[in-house]
């Protein structure tokens, strides 16, 4: 195996299976820069492709952060709508970009199955679509941003979105915003960036740096819309 990867034991929350999957080793992460939008580039290895978990037994897929135990009622109906046509792919091996895909693809069909939140829904979106990114797919790419909007709107709507959950706020609305710019929604991407900016303005508890970033940007933006 490539020596910036090792395999991991895991459980999978849903049947209890324990398996190995491959992950990237602390020293194997060399972050190169971030987009706007936040999605990160790497020198050696993408920790994003090693991100979600798959369970080779049941099919069940969640990232290291899925922490929620899951009531019989939702195994229940895992079982039933996936498992039971589960094909036993292996994906705990080292994986390619194209297996990255499927892999948070099979974490977004969990979360839908099961009845996650809304914003964690958003966040596996947002990786799809930068995994298209790198792949210079475009229209894919954007496919999954609009779904990420959707789900990142939900989740404001209906989610208590006070500090503590799986995104603090303001990078909730400053990510509104931004993936709004970049689909070219001008008027909804400046209405979430001004509620950013009054979320930076309200709460003191934002930490100086992102503050910096969300005012930078809608600098910027506002610029380029002149333009
Ligand atoms: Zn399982």
């Amino acid at each position: 195996m490539n020596p910036d990867l090792y395999l991991r034991t895991t459980t999978c929350p849903l049947c209890s299976n324990e398996f190995k999957t491959v992950k990237v080793k602390h020293d194997g992460i060399r972050l190169l820069r971030r987009d706007s939008d936040l999605c990160e580039y790497y020198k050696k290895e993408n920790p994003y492709f090693y991100e979600i978990n798959v369970c080779p037994k049941c099919g069940f897929s969640f990232s290291d952060t899925f922490k929620d135990g899951l009531t019989d009622k939702q195994k229940e109906k895992f079982i039933k709508t996936i498992s039971l046509h589960w094909k036993k792919t292996d994906y705990c091996g080292e994986r390619t970009i194209e297996e990255a895909i499927e892999a948070f693809k099979l974490a977004l069909l969990s979360g839908q199955t099961i009845g996650i939140k809304n914003s964690t829904l958003a966040g596996l979106c947002l990786r799809i679509s930068w995994l298209y990114r790198l792949l210079h797919n475009k229209e894919e790419e954007e496919r999954f941003m609009k779904s990420s909007i959707k789900a990142y709107e939900k989740a404001y709507e209906l989610e208590d979105t006070n500090r503590g959950g799986d995104i603090s706020p303001e990078i909730m609305l400053y990510l509104l915003g931004e993936l709004n710019f970049r689909i070219g929604n001008i008027s909804d991407s400046s209405k979430w960036f001004s509620y950013a900016i009054a979320k930076c303005n309200s709460d003191s508890l934002i930490n100086p740096q992102i503050d910096k970033m969300i005012r930078d940007r809608w600098i910027e933006i506002k610029d380029e819309i002149k333009e």
